[in-house]
């Protein structure tokens, strides 16, 4: 009796280790390509789209993943970002609309520059309907379609692809190059990883792809074809050689001083771009051996980062005036680059330079009443981490652009085998550095916030230092406690 009922529970506790360990997948993709009357390139300033050419697909793609009674989805959206205030809306649409939990829906954008923007929520918003409508189709078709799944990972590196934008300037600052020569030649890092996740069914037959590379799809600046960019052509590609049409989905990783080569460039570098990394993927993809996973995990966490506190009324008109002057300036000498620590391209007409900096003052004019008014700035902001463990591979989804090194740091820092971090993930808080990229300033760590001009829900301010530090010693006790270390 003692023995049959020990076989008993022996039984039973296989038959729950092996529920626990059953590991589901689905994929599916839409397009969320818009119609001419969806676009307002109004919104647009510099970057404005346009329909006479064809660029790369831009598609909303879902990988729906389950292991026991844990599930995520992931939706990677080739556009170039999806600010929180779109963010929650779509997460608890998305959510809804398949059963789970909004933190169970991780959006992923690939920062593609050449696609519409989502408009702004408090006015008509045609074409974030139209994302939001195609990403809950495929969502609830990659839902559906799960099916049992093995999971492999692999890299490659690449160089050639990409170069740092920010070039050391002997007084401490930072220029922002535009040109890849400059960048290659001042020796900053960039990140060749091209990282490959491949997930099949018990067939072996491919179920979907993910590929992350980390530097800006930004080839094809201000007047673009609308384009999925170097993204878009990278996995089109490789569903067509290697994933039988079976989706293949793109993580941005962290670069927000990273550009591809080259920028300013055109479509068809763009393309040739996209091509060439998935021609180096695709064998890559094909020789990884894929296994039942048996460990996935995940979990939220929200991080609260410091932020520098208001420049002082006097600091904000000495910018205003700095400002004024240079657009003046330009009148007389249409070359003029430097204003504030901040440098345009040389070769812009004057009227690119104007749309550059104009909101520099205008910020430094909105934070002035602000203060006058008694407006009380936050000394944190607040972000959500999402990380991702399947077996010894991690990823961590930022809702914002971290630079470089912080990608960098995470990775060595961290216990499993490889850790990403993903940008412009659930959100847009901007751009994020180590302690030395905040001391140099420069347009990422210093004037870009200037830009969502004090809206409510954008960040107000620069982070302050530290930041980047507090960030990835986050990401990191994230991994150990799901680890359960
Ligand atoms: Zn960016």
């Amino acid at each position: 009796m003692k023995k049959l009922l020990l076989t008993g529970l022996c039984l039973l506790f296989l038959t729950s280790y092996a529920q626990a360990e059953n590991f589901l997948a689905g994929a599916a993709s839409r397009s969320i390509m818009p119609t001419k009357e969806m676009v307002n390139n109004s919104i647009h300033s510099n970057m404005t789209v346009r329909f006479d050419e064809l660029g790369s697909p831009i598609n909303s793609k879902a990988l729906a993943l389950t292991f026991g009674d844990k599930s995520i989805v992931l939706i990677a959206l080739d556009i170039s970002g999806v600010k929180n205030s779109h963010s929650d809306p779509m997460r608890k649409a998305i959510a809804a609309s398949i059963g789970v939990n909004p933190d169970e829906i991780i959006l992923s954008a690939s920062h593609s520059h050449s696609t519409p923007f989502l408009e702004p929520m408090d006015g008509p918003h045609p074409y974030f309907d139209f994302v939001l409508q195609q990403s809950i189709e495929a969502a609830k078709e990659a839902w559906k379609s799960r099916r049992p799944a093995r999971f492999g990972h692999d890299v490659i590196y690449v160089v050639g692809a990409s170069f740092n934008t920010r070039v050391p300037m002997p007084d401490g600052g930072v220029k922002f190059t535009r040109d890849f020569r400059e960048g290659l030649a001042s020796g900053r890092p960039i990140d060749p990883r091209l990282n490959i996740i491949r997930f099949d069914d018990e067939n072996g037959k491919p179920i979907a792809g993910w590929v992350r590379f980390a530097t800006h799809p930004a080839c094809v600046i201000f007047n673009t074809p609308i384009s999925g960019e170097y993204p878009g052509y990278l996995t089109e590609r490789l569903s067509k050689t290697v994933t039988d049409g079976a989706p293949v989905l793109f993580g941005y990783g962290a670069s927000g001083d990273l550009n591809c080569i080259p920028m300013f460039g055109s479509e068809s570098d763009s393309r040739n771009m996209g091509r060439q990394l998935a021609d180096l993927a695709a064998p890559v993809f094909e020789q990884i051996q894929t296994k039942k996973p048996q460990r996935f995990l995940f979990g939220n966490r929200t991080v609260n980062l410091p932020l520098d506190p208001p420049p002082s009324i006097e600091k904000l008109e000495q910018e205003i005036e700095e400002i004024n002057t240079f657009i003046k300036a330009l009148d007389t000498n249409p070359e003029l680059e430097w204003v504030m620590g901040i440098n345009c391209k040389k070769e812009w007409p004057v009227k690119n330079k104007i749309n550059h900096v104009k909101p520099l003052a205008e910020w430094a004019g909105l934070m002035k009443q602000a203060l006058k008014s008694g407006r009380k700035f936050p000394s944190n902001w607040q972000s959500e981490i999402t990380a991702l463990i399947i077996d010894d591979m991690g990823l961590v989804f930022y809702p914002g652009e971290p630079l470089v090194e912080l990608g960098f740091a995470l990775s060595a820092q961290s216990p499993l085998e490889e850790t990403l971090l993903i940008a412009m993930s659930n959100g847009a808080n901007g751009y994020i550095g180590t302690d030395e990229d905040r001391l140099r300033g420069g347009y990422e760590t210093y004037s870009s916030v200037r830009y969502s001009k004090l809206k409510e829900g954008t960040r107000p301010l620069p982070y302050a230092l530290g930041a980047g530090e507090c960030l990835i010693g986050n990401c990191l006790s994230l991994i150990n406690e799901l680890c359960g270390k």
